[in-house]
């Protein structure tokens, strides 16, 4: 088997043993020998998502535990396991994202559309994650990975840009786009809706003028609390079609609206925002229960969606335009040790764009 040389004898993963507890450093003896088909990844650094946080709350279905976090892992190639040839090699720089596995045979897989497997597993969830120095992964489901980017900036990639980037192929053609929940998946898809020639409206925590500035730093042409309407429209800009007429008493309507934040009572909130015809797509994996509300609010052919995993497809195509159009990653790094912190701070909205976490 090719193998890296001078592997260390030890290595660290940062365990959640049940629900509700902090993290555990376990210290493990012996590298995880990769199996048929996979490869062993020395872990360079691994985004914090919501999604671990959904984990360690236990607000996703119960897994064997213990589990060891982790799905945006970007790491070096040490071992092949047996069967794994061209183009990966040892030495190679990767990713994983959190799809990390599909049965190939079912009818969603034969569809094109693996995201929504039946028997799929998940990086940091059925699979041990990236949250340690090292892990293993299905070679068929790691990513080559867009030069110019750094370890740490490439991280936030793999799960806040990827399903950004599928929530905003979700999206259509819309052109003036509200973002929901400004964190690391808002700052990057709102970069590349403005490499697309969209309108960003950036609506965050109501108050939260950090988050806000940060959003017009990346191109949002208005941001404001989740509990205000899109700003007045101006009856003289470009981009409002001749014989418009706002049904939201003069203020700008959305064509879409991308939901980040994993609160129920703001997919009410955006439907009212957005135009007839227009879409709601609810990016998280959990949200608390959405309220009821008038049914005249989804009237006029809204629609509410939802965006589950990602395909291989979306990575290829998200990974390839992020080379091409270098985005702006704001990465916060923390040492892996400190994961528990970074997980609070994430909790709290104190992280600007993404947590990484560097072993
Ligand atoms: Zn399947
Ligand atoms: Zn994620």
């Amino acid at each position: 088997m090719p193998t890296a040389p001078d592997l260390p004898a030890h290595w660290r993963a940062m365990t959640l043993a049940e629900p509700g507890r902090p993290l555990q450093a376990v210290w493990r003896d012996g590298l995880p020998e990769p199996g048929a088909g996979q490869v062993l990844i020395r872990v360079c650094a691994c985004g914090v998502c919501r999604t671990d946080l959904h984990i360690v709350d236990g607000e996703l279905a119960a897994e064997p535990h213990p589990v060891v976090p982790g799905h945006e892992i970007v790491g070096r190639v040490v071992k092949l396991g047996a069967g794994v040839t061209g183009p990966l090699a040892v030495g190679d720089r990767v990713g994983v994202p959190w799809l990390g596995w599909t049965c190939g045979v079912c009818e969603h897989c034969r569809a094109g559309r693996e995201n929504l497997c039946d028997q799929a597993r998940f990086t940091g969830w059925q699979i041990a994650g990236g949250y340690a120095d090292y892990a293993v992964a299905d070679a068929r489901y790691v990513f080559a990975l867009p030069a110019g980017y750094s370890d740490a900036e490439a991280a936030p990639l793999l799960c806040a840009g990827l399903i950004g980037w599928r929530a905003l192929a979700m999206a259509g053609d819309a052109k003036r786009l509200g973002i929901y929940g400004f964190g690391a998946a808002a700052h990057l898809v709102a970069q590349v809706a403005r490499h697309q020639g969209r309108e960003v409206y950036a609506f965050t925590r109501p108050g939260d003028t950090v988050a806000q500035d940060f959003a017009r730093s990346l191109g949002a042409v208005w941001a404001g609390g989740s509990d205000e309407l899109p700003p007045p429209a101006d009856p003289a800009a470009a981009s409002l079609p001749p014989g418009w007429v706002s049904s939201l008493g003069g203020h700008v309507e959305l064509d879409a609206a991308l939901l980040f934040a994993p609160v129920g009572a703001l997919v009410p909130a955006a439907l009212k925002a957005v135009r007839k015809g227009g879409t709601v797509v609810c990016a998280g994996i959990h949200m608390s229960d959405i309220p009821s509300f008038p049914y005249g609010w989804l009237w006029g052919e809204r629609s509410i969606v939802s965006v589950a995993n990602l395909t291989r497809r979306d990575g290829d195509d998200f990974l390839r335009f992020a080379g091409d159009h270098r985005l702006e990653v704001s990465a916060t790094p923390y040492p892996l040790e400190r994961a528990n912190e970074a997980l609070d701070d994430l909790r709290a909205g104190r992280i600007s764009g993404a947590g990484v976490l560097i072993p």
